[in-house]
């Protein structure tokens, strides 16, 4: 957004509570590395120029990237600037500060959709002897206990994290809520390759049928490893991670009791692959990619053992550690403005927000389901910065 502010002559300020790419120095574990392949992370005019675009960049590249394209486009960003409170005002807003106050006319939230880990209500009822840790707080098995390890939420990040502490050595149970499996590699190609290609990530928030509905879609299982395997379900059972429906409850007792779906989850989230695969060789097929990459094929199935158990003991000793990998949401604590919905989301048609000049970016399917990826910034920041100018050059507005 600075830089498409930049490129409109528009003055500004980017106001971050920590370093440029806090998150990425910060709220993530040491092993990850991004999901999406170097040449897919396009920022405006800067890119990957690297020997090596197919790779998924560890944690230090993505920081450097971001703080080395900050400083290409000598973005005004003031660090160790915490916003404490946006208000409305006459002429448009009053950005309170830990280092001072602003006035603006126009403000752009791009604060993040993955401040605060969602941890379920249940976690109250965890036994004293056994660690909880968030996405956020995981870094490393060396931090846990030896012992077992239940890792609940099966999309990215907990498939990643189950397959890591299992390698350690400590037994993992995986609690399979919804989530959607995906294939690495699919006909030769990266799959971002070819949700890219076929246009499935620009798809416009106003083109699909239930946008609410789109905006809560868990994140794909992928991983971005050196060898471009697929991590699903059955490469953690491969390894001996044992799989138990969704965490449904903690009885007083100290245990933890899974829903009896399990095998529903897994044949729908099989369903919804096959439906992406689907799309991609009809898209193959219609550009004439048939015989020139490889032939259209399935996954065998999830493999999901007879009866599942539907509970386990967390007070015996056996589970030392519990991972939340339940989702995050943003933190609007800050912002007091009319402009929330029941559940706390902030009310927008494609990043306009309903107070006038005001815009927010970098959150699901904001205008587009790629907009809460890097490489969805770009396009979202020139379309909101278009639509911001015209605010301030006071012509009528569309909100697309
Ligand atoms: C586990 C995980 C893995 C991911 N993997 C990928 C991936 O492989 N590829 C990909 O493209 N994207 C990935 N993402 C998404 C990515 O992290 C960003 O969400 C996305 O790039 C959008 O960036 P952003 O700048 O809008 O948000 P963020 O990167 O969250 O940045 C928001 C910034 O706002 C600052 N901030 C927040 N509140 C305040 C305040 N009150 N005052 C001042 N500053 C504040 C934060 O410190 C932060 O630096 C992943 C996200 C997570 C959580």
């Amino acid at each position: 957004m600075s830089r498409c502010l930049a490129d409109r002559a528009i003055d500004h300020v980017v106001l971050e509570r920590g370093e440029v790419a806090h998150t990425w120095r910060t709220e993530r574990w040491d092993s990850l590395r991004l999901l999406t392949p170097n040449w897919q992370s396009r920022l405006p005019g800067f890119g990957y120029t690297g020997p090596d675009p197919d790779g998924y960049r560890t944690l230090p590249e993505v920081v450097d990237f971001i703080a080395a394209y900050a400083q290409a486009i000598s973005a005004p960003v003031r660090t160790h600037t915490t916003v404490t409170s946006v208000s409305r005002t006459e002429t448009g807003y009053l950005v309170r500060t830990d280092q001072g106050d602003w006035s603006c006319r126009t403000a752009v939230i791009a604060s993040g959709a993955f401040n605060i880990a969602c941890v379920p209500g249940v976690a109250d009822r965890v036994p004293r002897p056994v660690t909880t840790f968030s996405t956020q707080q995981y870094r490393n098995p060396d931090q846990l206990p030896v012992g077992g390890v239940l890792v609940v939420g099966a999309s990215s990040s907990g498939t990643q994290i189950a397959n890591e502490i299992h390698r350690s050595g400590r037994p993992v149970t995986l609690s399979v809520g919804e989530h959607i499996r995906a294939p690495r590699v699919y006909r030769g190609k990266d799959l971002e390759w070819w949700m890219d290609a076929a246009g499935v990530l620009d798809e416009r928030y106003d083109k699909v049928d239930d946008i609410a509905r789109a905006r809560q879609v868990p994140s794909l299982q992928l991983a971005g490893t050196a060898d471009r395997s697929t991590l699903d379900l059955n490469a953690l059972t491969a390894i001996g991670v044992k799989l138990v429906g969704r965490l449904a409850g903690i009885t007083e007792s100290g245990k933890a009791q899974f829903g009896g779906s399990l095998r529903n989850m897994c044949a729908l989230s099989d369903l919804k692959m096959n439906r992406l695969l689907t799309l991609i060789d009809e898209w193959a097929q219609a550009n004439g990619l048939d015989g020139v990459v490889e032939p259209p094929h399935r996954l065998p199935p999830t493999e999901v053992e007879e009866a599942p158990p539907l509970g386990l003991d967390l007070a015996n000793g056996e589970i030392r550690t519990i991972i939340w990998a339940t989702g995050y949401r943003p933190d609007y604590s800050w912002l007091e403005l009319p402009v929330f919905d029941r559940k706390g989301m902030i009310r927008h048609d494609g990043g306009v927000v309903s107070s006038q000049g005001l815009y927010l970016m970098g959150v699901p399917f904001a205008r587009r389901r790629k907009s809460t990826l890097i490489d969805g910034a770009g396009d979202d920041a020139r379309d909101l910065s278009d639509h911001l100018a015209s605010y301030l050059h006071g012509e009528v507005l569309r909100t697309t």
